[in-house]
């Protein structure tokens, strides 16, 4: 073999490139591959046989590998499939909400949770994506929250303290059975003052949600500094709080979901914000796969789909955080 052929062998096959192995193209997107073997043995003979006086020589195995036509074969045989053949596209489990922007897709990976998630049903201090929150973030002990958004937070509080502002979480995640303590001291509390079960149910849900229904059951919700708006408002002991929330919570991810003037929900709450990097979908997930009926286990639930908890309640949120 002459110098030249040899380069030209070492330039094909050398280690620089990568032969399409037909064997191993069985999927039907690999089929432009597969396609290309008989079409460089047909065109090999092709012009081997315009070439030559004799076209039996061409079924000859070692002409096969004479330079020019191992050349020819092989660059059709590449730009036939291996050239022409874009990388597979990144699995994904599932797919996104339409809502998803891209500051979304650079997170890691959406976390799959199930129904009994969404609706508080677990232990958070026994998941390891959860974390406890400490000092100097929080002043109470046992609260957690989902880990990626008690990392958003530190960053906010950072933030925040930089400029002169004090943000301390009074409450993160409550799973079902703490919300069920909760809704049931007022179901309890509220029982003579309104006993019809309806409006009864609608005295709490001014502030407080059903259990399976509140949005600290999903590891992404914090309530800060103090539960009573005009701690926020006008002289306030917390206004620069709540400018300085409303002017960059969202740079974090963190957004107000329950603001003033919306529709339907509960009122207004300003210390009540979501990281919504994971809420956004939580919310979607909860939609898609969660009814009024869902609600069971505490009482006053037979009210649930009768007030429409999941449409007037969970959907009625800051258009912002959804
Ligand atoms: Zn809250």
């Amino acid at each position: 073999m002459k110098k030249g052929e040899k380069q030209a062998k070492k330039t094909l096959f050398g280690p620089g490139i990568k032969i399409p192995n037909t064997f191993e193209a069985a999927k039907v997107n690999e089929l432009p591959a597969l396609a290309g073997g008989p079409f460089t043995i047909v065109g090999f003979l092709y012009f081997c046989a315009a070439k030559t006086a004799n076209p039996l020589n061409c079924m000859i195995v070692p002409k096969i590998f004479f330079p020019p036509y191992v050349f020819f074969a092989a660059i059709v045989w590449l730009c036939s499939g291996g050239c022409s053949q874009n990388p597979p596209a990144p699995q994904t489990p599932d797919a996104l909400p339409a809502h998803y922007s891209p500051q979304d897709s650079a997170r890691d990976s959406v976390p799959e949770v199930d129904i009994d998630y969404l609706l508080g049903r677990f232990d958070p201090a026994t998941r390891k994506d959860f974390v406890a929150i400490g000092k100097p973030y929080t002043d109470k002990s046992g609260m957690l929250l989902r880990r990626e958004a008690f990392e958003a937070f530190k960053k906010m509080f950072e933030a925040a303290e930089k400029d002169g502002i004090s943000l301390r979480i009074i409450s993160a995640t409550r799973n079902f059975r703490r919300q069920k303590e909760i809704w049931e001291a007022k179901w309890e509390r509220y029982s003579k003052a309104t006993p019809e079960a309806k409006a009864r149910a609608l005295k709490i849900l001014e502030y407080s949600a059903m259990p399976g229904a509140s949005r600290h059951h999903w590891g992404t919700d914090i309530d800060l500094n103090d539960l009573n708006n005009p701690s926020f408002e006008k002289n306030g002991k917390f206004a620069k709080a709540y400018a300085w929330l409303s002017a960059h919570a969202h740079e974090y991810g963190f957004c107000q979901p329950y603001t003033a003037g919306r529709a339907h929900g509960y009122k207004e709450e300003k210390w009540h914000w979501s990281y919504t990097p994971l809420s956004k979908h939580f919310l979607a997930v909860f939609k898609n796969k969660i009814t009024d009926k869902d609600l069971t286990g505490f009482k006053g639930a037979e009210t649930a789909t009768e007030i429409g908890i999941l449409q007037h309640y969970v959907s009625g949120i800051n258009t912002a955080c959804q």
